[in-house]
């Protein structure tokens, strides 16, 4: 059979301990046989970061802005163990931070399902994809503890002098207060990278505040969104056939249980931190997740959205058997060589994506799995797999279905 070609070069960023491990073994066994993989390597590995003062990274980011679409194994955010651990210059920043500083985008979690490991709610048949503002509200926040009476205030001085002030509760007691913010532009961003992703994906869009109590903060949330829904939007939405809905928190959350899935859902920071721990949970497991960065300029960075598995990685040094779980990373692959394929006109490329993501979800439904899941899969044959003979095992599948 003759290898797949790719005209435009996919930025690969390389990363740490065991899902470095895995990168290699989708590479050799799942990807090389079937394309003439074409990618710009960066070693995005913690050492080769020292190496070059983390240029390495801002290097890959620029790679990512120049051809579009990269694909990222996860990486070691170093902390003063890490500094031991890897005689490092310096503490760097996380990669994925500096990446997205750069990129400036919103991430999209999507849980991979398969049979035999069911969400919690019976009603969901489709994954229910979250799409998380990242900027300030409660987790740039100022707050105060008042411990006797007196009129706590919300002072405003501009530039020029003006003061504006309104107040916020007169004490009477103690009690606590907190004063947040967020901007124009990174709501306007962050709605942007929604509307691009739902088309993309081709899936209706949901957004959820709470503007009846929060009548100017999310207010403004509501309104930025509706604003740049219709004058930038409406068309291609409607032209894809699917639609932007708005409505509120609470009730996002009470249709959530009621619905069967198969849509974006763009929530604030702090909702999209507790709903995004919940549905990845009620869903399996962080393992069985896509993930991916959407710039509003139209970069993708793929990844998955777990870390580098450090327990797992120790055990394969110390030379056991690891069973450590490769559908994330593998789907990292499949989700950026998909997108390339989009954006090259090359059906082939796309469509191997396509194949080899069914092949991973039929090996699993046919009872192969790594260990994470065969505990919580109700497959009446299961059989668990080490992290080599899982990606074997699927390897098998996809050549099966050739
Ligand atoms: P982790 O890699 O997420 O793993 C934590 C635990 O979750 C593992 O020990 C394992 O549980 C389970 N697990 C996670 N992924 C799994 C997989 N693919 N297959 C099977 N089990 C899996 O977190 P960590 O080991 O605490 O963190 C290691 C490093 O990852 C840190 O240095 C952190 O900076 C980095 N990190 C990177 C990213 C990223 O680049 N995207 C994200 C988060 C963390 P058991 O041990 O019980 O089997
Ligand atoms: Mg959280």
């Amino acid at each position: 059979m003759e290898k797949i070609k790719m005209t435009t070069p996919l930025v690969e960023m390389d990363g740490d301990e065991m899902t470095r491990v895995i990168w290699q073994m989708i590479k050799d066994e799942l990807l090389a046989p079937y394309i003439d993989l074409n990618t710009e390597y960066y070693d995005l590995g913690l050492k080769h970061r020292d190496e070059t003062d983390d240029q390495v990274t801002i290097d890959a980011a620029n790679a990512n802005m120049k051809y579009g679409v990269s694909v990222k194994c996860a990486t070691i955010t170093p902390n003063a163990a890490r500094q031991k651990e890897y005689d490092l210059k310096r503490l760097y920043k996380s990669p994925n931070g500096t990446i997205r500083a750069m990129l400036d985008g919103t991430v999209f979690r999507a849980p991979i399902l398969v049979r035999g490991i069911d969400p919690v709610v019976r009603k969901w048949k489709k994954p229910i994809t979250i799409a998380r503002h990242a900027y300030g509200d409660v987790y740039k926040n100022t707050e105060m503890r008042i411990d006797k009476p007196g009129k706590a205030e919300i002072v405003f001085t501009a530039e020029d002098g003006t003061v504006t002030r309104k107040t916020i509760f007169e004490f009477q007691g103690p009690g606590v207060v907190q004063g947040m913010h967020n901007l124009d532009a990174s709501i306007e961003s962050f709605a942007r990278s929604c509307f691009a992703y739902a088309l993309s994906v081709r899936q209706d869009l949901w957004f959820g505040t709470k503007d009846t109590i929060s009548k100017i903060y999310d207010g403004e949330f509501k309104a930025i969104f509706e604003r740049i829904y219709e004058e930038e939007y409406r068309e291609a939405f409607e032209k894809a056939g699917i639609i932007f809905f708005y409505t509120l928190i609470d009730d996002v959350a009470a249709r959530l249980m009621k619905n069967e899935g198969g849509f974006v859902l763009a929530l604030k920071n702090y909702d999209g931190d507790v709903q995004s721990d919940m549905l990845s949970s009620a869903f399996g497991s962080l393992a069985m997740m896509t993930s991916v960065l959407v710039s509003p300029h139209g970069y993708f960075e793929y990844e998955a959205a777990h870390g580098t598995v450090q327990r797992h990685y120790y055990k394969h040094l110390a030379g056991e058997e690891t069973s450590t779980n490769s559908v994330a990373t593998i789907f990292a692959w499949t989700g950026a060589l998909r997108k390339r394929g989009e954006l090259d006109g090359n059906q082939a490329l796309s469509d191997f994506a396509d194949k080899l993501e069914k092949a991973t979800v039929e090996t699993i439904e046919s009872g192969k799995m790594t260990g994470d899941l065969a505990l919580i899969c109700d497959l009446p044959k299961k059989e668990k797999l080490s992290t080599l003979d899982f990606i074997k095992a699927v390897r098998e599948t996809l050549d099966s279905m050739m």
